[in-house]
């Protein structure tokens, strides 16, 4: 496991993935009924952007050091809590901006494998009954953790890419999990180096049948250089009433400020499979 999210905490794909994701919890937070967040690959809640991770890179700089000063509009309740989480001293990773919209019945479940974030995030939410952190592998846990007790809430997938054959297993376990847990959300994040691999992503959800997705893509550039990180996408499976238009209002306010008017950036929200 080389990965290490602190290199990257805060980037224009970061930035992104949890403007959508605080849209997802809002939504959720609609209805009175308790909810259940499953981060399958969690990190280690909150970075230090004064580490010598963030530094080395300072990619947090042309992510969200372009956006946090914004108080109004689509993005706001999304800086607005990165700025309560301490930025520009720290960026809050996803479990972090969960844990914030949790209410006092809602409940938060952490899988981390890296040993070393592992620990950190455990000792992060120690304590905390509405926080369970387990050093477990994701695509184990999801099978054993779902569906929820509350019978609604939302699965974050989130893996590093690191490894040939993730989008088939996102796609796999998507697939699985829509089967078995049909009222939860599911969102699964994905890198667009270039464009064939988010494209047999989808074709392998259309293929699968997998009922009801939509993906938010935001790109940076056009993804000629597969070195790169040319953008990303978060593939919502059940998404909640209203999330494609929020979804297209995020992606839209984030774009001119992330892409800064390179050729072939552009965002998008499309239907990949039917309800
Ligand atoms: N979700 C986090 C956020 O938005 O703040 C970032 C997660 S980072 C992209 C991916 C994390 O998954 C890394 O911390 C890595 O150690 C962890 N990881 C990699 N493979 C895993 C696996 N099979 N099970 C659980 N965690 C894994």
């Amino acid at each position: 496991m080389n990965y290490r999210h602190a290199f990257h905490a805060g980037n224009a794909c970061d930035v992104a993935k949890h403007a959508l994701l605080v849209a997802l919890l809002q939504a959720l937070r609609m209805k009175a009924k308790p909810f259940r967040v499953l981060d399958t690959h969690a990190g280690i809640g909150s970075y230090v952007l004064a580490s010598a991770e963030a530094e080395r890179t300072g990619e947090w700089r042309a992510g969200i050091g372009r956006v946090a000063d914004i108080t109004e509009g689509p993005l706001a309740d999304y800086t607005g809590l990165v700025r309560a989480a301490g930025f520009p001293d720290i960026y809050p990773g996803s479990p972090d901006l969960a844990r914030a919209l949790l209410r006092q019945d809602d409940q938060l479940v952490l899988c981390e494998l890296h040993p070393e974030d592992h620990a950190t995030l455990r000792s992060r939410y120690r304590g905390d009954s509405q926080v369970a952190v387990h050093r477990r592998d994701a695509w184990e846990a999801v099978e054993a953790l779902t569906p929820f007790p509350e019978r609604r809430g939302l699965v974050l997938i989130d893996p590093p890419f690191e490894q040939p054959g993730e989008f088939e297993r996102a796609a796999a376990t998507l697939a699985r999990l829509r089967h078995r847990f049909r009222a939860g959300i599911v969102a699964a994040w994905y890198p667009i180096k270039h464009r064939a691999p988010p494209r047999a992503f989808h074709t392998a959800l259309r293929d699968a049948q997998v009922p009801d997705c939509i993906t938010a893509e935001l790109l940076l550039r056009e993804p000629t250089d597969p070195t790169r990180l040319n953008g990303c996408g978060l593939l919502v499976a059940n998404p909640p009433h209203g999330f494609a238009q929020r979804a297209e209002a995020i992606l839209a306010a984030l774009l001119p400020h992330l892409a800064q008017g390179e050729a072939g950036a552009a965002c998008s929200v499309t239907r990949i499979t039917p309800e």
